[in-house]
C-alpha cells in the first residue's frame, strides 16, 4: 500500500470540509481531502442548493397562478405550463456548476483531494479506499467533517420509490399529486410548501403540537397561516404509523386512526450524525449523545484531532459547517480562534421566510433579566406592501440595561450578527453568514479587502 504524507488530513468533503480544506491550503498547510462521494457534500448535491432551486421555481410557478395576487397589480395571465423534468435539470445544471467551482478552488488552493472512502487507523492516519487502489496517509492533524444523512422511521423505511427521504424528493421528475409530509421541521415546511405550489395536495403530519417547534410560536404564525392558504393539510401531535396502496396512516393527537391519500411519502424528521463505518471507534473520543463532542475551538477529546459541521450536531447548518472549517483551519496554522455559538443565523425558506439570529425572547429573559422587545409588522412597511409581501415582521430583542442587542428576526436574508453593533471588514471576514445567501461572496471580498491570507 502507497503511503502519502501531510500536515493535515480531512475526512469528508462537505461544506465544513471542503472550506477548512480550502483554508488550510491558502495558509500553505499540506492539506489531502478525501471524500467518499461528491465534493459539495449534502449542502451541495442533496441539500441547501437543490431544495433552494425547487423553492424558487415553485415560486416563480406560483406567482403566475396566484389570482389575486395578479388581479391586485392589473395583471391577467392565462394558466402557465409547468415542465418538471426541465426544472430538475436546471436544478442539476446549477449543481454540476458550483461543484466543478469548488474541485476548481481545492486545486488553487494546493489541496491534494482524494475519491473514496475513508477509513481511520488511529489518531494519526487513515486509509482512503481508492477506485485505483488503497492508500495510506499519515498526518499531524485529523478532521472529521464527515457529515449526517436522513434519520429513518421504523414505521417507513426509505425505499426511494413511494418512501422518500429529501434527497429522492430532490430528484422527483414528475410533481406527485399528493404529497404526505412527516415532520414539519425545516425540511418537511420548506419543501411541503414548494410542492404545494407546484400542485401538489400536500398534508403535513407533525408529532409535535405546531409546526417548525425549533422556532418561537409568535415567528411560525405566519408561516403556519400562508401553508394554510395554500392548501396545505396539517395533522398535529400525530403519529404516522405506516403505508400501504397510496395512503399514510395517521394516528392523531386523540389517538384516533386517519387515512392520508399519499401518492408519495416524504420522511423528513431530522438528519443523524455519520459517525459508523469508517473506524471512528477505533479513536479515543468522549462523544455527546450521537455526536462527536467538541469545544470552541472544535477540537475533540484527543489532541490534534478535530470534528466539525453536522456530525457534531445541532444546529445541523451549512455555514455553521463552513465557518468551523475555515476556524480549524487558522486554528492548525496558528491562529487563535474560538467559535461564538451565541451567533449563528438561520434562515427557513418558508413563505414567508423566517430568519433569526440570537435568543428568542424567553430565552433572552431568562439568561439576561428584563429585555426589551420590538415588533414592526411588515403591512407597515412601504417596500413590503409594494412587493405584495406584507406578511410578517421585524422583531428585535436587547437587554435592557445596555441595550446590547441579544436576537434578531428580519425577513430578508441579511446577514445579522447577535452581540456587536457595528463590525469591521476584518470582522466580516470571520463571522458566521446564512447559507445559500449572495452575501457569502462578502467573506472572501472583506479577506482579501483587509489583505488576510
Ligand atoms: P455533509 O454535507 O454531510 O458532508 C459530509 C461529506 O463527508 C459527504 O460528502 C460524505 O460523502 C463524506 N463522507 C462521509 N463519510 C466519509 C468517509 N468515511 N470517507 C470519505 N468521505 C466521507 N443548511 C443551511 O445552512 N441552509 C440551507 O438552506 C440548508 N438546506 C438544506 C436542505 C436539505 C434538503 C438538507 C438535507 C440539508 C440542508 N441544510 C441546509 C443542511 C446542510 O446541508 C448541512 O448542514 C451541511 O451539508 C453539513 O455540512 P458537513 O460538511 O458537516 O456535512
Ligand atoms: P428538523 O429537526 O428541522 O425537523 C424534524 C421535524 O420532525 C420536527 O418538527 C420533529 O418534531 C418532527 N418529528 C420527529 N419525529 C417525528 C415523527 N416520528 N413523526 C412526525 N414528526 C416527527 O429536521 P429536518 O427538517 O429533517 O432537517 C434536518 C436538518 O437539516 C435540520 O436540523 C436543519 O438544520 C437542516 N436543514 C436546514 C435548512 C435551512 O437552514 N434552511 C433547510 C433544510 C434542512
Amino acid at each position: 500500500m502507497t503511503e502519502l504524507r501531510c500536515k493535515v488530513l480531512i475526512i469528508g468533503g462537505g461544506p465544513g470540509g471542503y472550506v477548512a480544506a480550502i483554508r488550510a491550503g491558502e495558509l500553505g498547510l499540506d492539506t489531502v481531502l478525501i471524500e467518499d462521494g461528491r465534493f459539495g457534500g449534502a449542502c451541495l448535491h442533496v441539500g441547501c442548493i437543490p431544495s433552494k432551486a425547487i423553492i424558487h421555481a415553485a415560486d416563480a410557478a406560483h406567482a403566475l397562478t396566484d389570482p389575486l395576487a395578479l388581479n391586485a397589480i392589473g395583471l391577467t395571465l392565462t394558466a402557465p405550463t409547468l415542465d418538471f423534468a426541465k426544472t430538475i435539470a436546471w436544478k442539476d445544471a446549477i449543481v454540476a456548476r458550483l461543484a466543478t467551482g469548488v474541485g476548481a478552488l481545492l486545486k488553487k488552493a494546493g489541496v491534494r483531494s482524494l475519491r473514496g472512502r475513508a477509513t481511520i487507523v488511529d489518531g494519526k492516519s487513515a486509509i482512503a479506499h481508492a477506485d485505483t487502489g488503497d492508500q495510506k496517509i499519515a498526518c499531524e492533524h485529523l478532521v472529521i467533517a464527515t457529515g449526517s444523512e436522513p434519520a429513518p422511521l421504523e414505521a417507513l423505511p426509505f425505499d426511494g420509490v413511494d418512501l422518500l427521504s429529501s434527497t429522492e424528493a430532490l430528484a422527483l421528475t414528475k410533481v406527485p399529486e399528493t404529497l404526505a409530509v412527516v415532520g414539519a421541521g425545516y425540511i418537511g415546511m420548506e419543501l411541503g410548501m414548494a410542492f404545494a405550489k407546484l400542485g401538489a395536495k400536500v398534508t403535513i403530519v407533525e408529532a409535535l403540537s405546531r409546526i417548525l417547534p425549533l422556532y418561537d410560536e409568535e415567528l411560525t404564525l405566519p408561516v403556519a397561516r400562508r401553508s394554510a392558504d395554500l392548501g396545505i393539510g396539517t395533522i398535529l401531535g400525530a403519529k404516522a404509523l405506516g403505508y400501504a396502496e397510496g395512503a399514510l396512516r395517521v394516528a392523531g393527537a386523540d389517538g384516533a386512526e386517519t387515512s392520508v391519500a399519499a401518492e408519495k411519502v416524504l420522511v423528513a424528521v431530522g438528519r443523524r450524525a455519520r459517525t459508523s463505518g469508517f473506524g471512528l471507534e477505533r479513536l479515543d473520543l468522549t462523544m455527546a449523545g450521537p455526536f462527536v463532542r467538541i469545544d470552541d475551538q472544535c477540537a475533540t477529546s484527543m489532541r490534534n484531532v478535530w470534528a466539525i459541521g453536522d456530525v457534531t450536531g445541532e444546529p445541523m447548518l451549512a455555514h455553521r459547517a463552513m465557518a468551523q472549517g475555515e476556524m480549524v483551519a487558522e486554528i492548525i496554522g496558528g491562529e487563535k480562534r474560538a467559535f461564538d455559538h451565541r451567533a449563528i443565523p438561520a434562515i427557513c425558506f418558508t413563505d414567508p421566510e423566517i430568519v433569526a439570529v440570537g435568543l428568542s425572547p424567553e430565552a433572552a429573559k431568562a439568561a439576561h433579566g428584563e429585555v426589551l422587545v420590538g415588533v414592526f409588522p411588515f403591512r407597515a412597511n412601504g417596500r413590503a406592501m409594494t412587493k405584495q409581501a406584507d406578511e410578517g415582521f421585524v422583531r428585535v430583542a436587547a437587554r435592557a440595561d445596555n441595550h446590547v442587542v441579544l436576537a434578531s428576526t428580519p425577513s430578508a436574508p441579511a446577514s445579522p450578527n447577535s452581540r456587536r453593533r457595528s463590525r469591521s471588514p476584518s470582522k466580516w471576514a470571520r463571522g458566521s453568514r446564512t447559507s445559500p445567501a449572495r452575501s457569502t461572496l462578502i467573506r472572501p471580498r472583506a479577506r482579501r479587502s483587509t489583505r488576510r491570507r
